[in-house]
């Protein structure tokens, strides 16, 4: 439909584009130097985040609520209408916090400074996810400045060309769980995210791979369950040793929790797997073949010789409900041999595998040391899946087609959560990872998350606006 039809953003002519995109820019940047950082100390910075957004959203004639469920933890939505006509409304949902970013840790800029320099705006949040936040409020704001055009009240006519509402919703806390975000939206304002859908982070960011552009499009994430392992031994002498020292016994748990579980394919891999496999020359279409199948070392060859690090060990993440033993405790004086020790596990589920499932496999694991532990259940979170088809995947898909026409959209696992655990699981709103960008092909934007010298392409973002535009106007035109 959108190679036939003019776009939605061909209704507007380049001069307000590169307006919009100056705009952008100038928001992206004063947001940057809030350093929204998770957890916050003292609270407040992401209510400073929130009332930036606030302004902005006010000065284009619109009237945002700033929502503190936590005091200093600020969330920001907003409303447009459509005519009514079109359905239940979209929802635009990103987060205002950041994790912690230290100059000593090799920056080349200051975190928070927000300099543009070399094609990039950088600092913390510059990909996780304020790049994001600004391409949303952007969309926002365009939408208000074509009601105002037309002489209209964005705070309560109907936006023209808006069938569905457009909701706007961006959090704190995303970065430790979102209690005081999206959860607590959801738990106690669920109107602010209920939508027929919702478009969240990490998705729809261009991947070069022999040759061939790819837009995975992330459409499920996987679950955590986390458990603290009680390791019981006994108390001793260190000058005679035991082998029931809870230390050694600890350290046994690990190596055995830490081998790499059975690859199992879930339906969105497969479809992941066989959309990249169609789209690449034969030597490589091999090696894809091979990845997730029978042969466990052919699989790992294909992922090697494909894939760099970063990228292996995402693959490998999302073929397998995975294991990392993150945290051990054990032992208060050399000459005492520990009678305890404690192992914490964070485990991530795929589709599929429920807390259950994933305890049972740490028992079976355990072996007979299972019988020397005792499992707590800590925290978790299942996995999250919206269809790989239907009205609003095609849209998205579609929007990026229309702008990148050798672009081969895909749908995708992320191997980490998001907010989309509140809004799907709680409010069963299908949620996906999009937030439009063209990259360079050697941008290595994985390791831009929570790394150091995080920063996004000012062409990337020129690009991803107008798509953003795009999905929204088309969606809910
Ligand atoms: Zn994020």
């Amino acid at each position: 439909m959108a190679a036939q039809s003019p776009l939605p953003s061909a209704a507007i002519d380049r001069a307000t584009w590169d307006a919009a995109h100056d705009d952008l820019l100038t928001f992206l940047r004063d947001l940057i130097r809030i350093p929204s950082i998770n957890p916050p100390d003292p609270p407040g910075p992401e209510t400073d985040a929130a009332r930036l957004i606030e302004r902005v959203l006010r000065a284009e004639g619109l009237e945002p609520e700033v929502i503190e469920g936590v005091p200093g933890r600020g969330n920001i939505v907003v409303r447009l209408r459509g005519d009514g006509t079109g359905g239940d409304p979209l929802l635009l949902f990103s987060h205002l916090d950041v994790v912690p970013a230290n100059v000593a840790d090799g920056w080349t800029h200051d975190p928070f400074a927000a300099d543009v320099a070399d094609g990039y705006v950088w600092g913390r949040g510059a990909v996780d996810m304020k790049a994001a936040v600004a391409l949303e409020t952007m969309v926002v704001v365009l939408l208000a400045r074509r009601a105002r055009a037309a002489g209209l009240d964005p705070s309560r006519d109907p936006i023209p060309g808006l069938r569905r509402d457009v909701m706007y919703a961006c959090t704190a806390d995303e970065e430790a769980g979102g209690k005081a975000g999206a959860r607590w939206l959801a738990e106690h304002r669920p109107e602010t995210l209920r939508a027929a859908g919702a478009l969240n982070e990490a998705g729809g960011v261009s991947v070069e791979l022999a040759g061939r552009r790819f837009y995975p499009i992330q459409v499920a994430e996987k679950g955590y369950e986390v458990f603290r392992i009680h390791v019981h031994g006994t108390w001793g002498h260190g000058s005679m040793p035991r082998d029931d020292n809870a230390a050694v016994m600890a350290s046994e748990v690990v190596r055995r929790l830490a081998v790499p579980g059975e690859p199992r394919l879930t339906p969105v891999m497969r479809q992941f797997l066989d959309g990249i496999r169609s789209n690449l020359p034969p030597e490589g279409a091999e090696l894809v073949a091979a990845i997730g199948g029978d042969d466990p070392r052919r699989s790992e060859a294909a992922i090697r010789s494909l894939c760099d690090p970063m990228y292996a060990r995402a693959i490998r993440a999302l073929l397998r409900d995975s294991i990392s033993p993150d945290v051990i405790h054990a032992g208060i004086k050399y000459n005492i041999i520990p009678g305890d020790a404690t192992v914490e596990i964070d485990c991530r589920t795929l589709p599929g595998t429920t807390s259950d499932d994933m305890r049972e496999e740490v028992v079976a694991r355990l072996g007979d040391l299972a019988e020397h532990c005792t499992i707590e259940h800590t925290n978790s979170a299942p996995p999250v899946e919206a269809p790989a088809s239907g009205e609003l995947y095609e849209t998205l898909a579609d929007m990026i087609r229309a702008h990148d026409p050798e672009a081969i959209p895909l749908p995708v696992m992320a191997p980490f959560a998001t907010d989309a655990k509140a809004s799907s699981v709680l409010l069963g709103v299908p949620t996906y990872g999009f937030t439009p960008l063209r990259l360079a092909p050697d941008e290595r934007f994985l390791e831009r998350f929570h790394g150091v010298d995080e920063r996004v392409g000012l062409e990337a973002l020129r690009w991803g606006l107008p798509v953003l535009y795009d999905v929204v106007a088309t969606f809910c035109g």
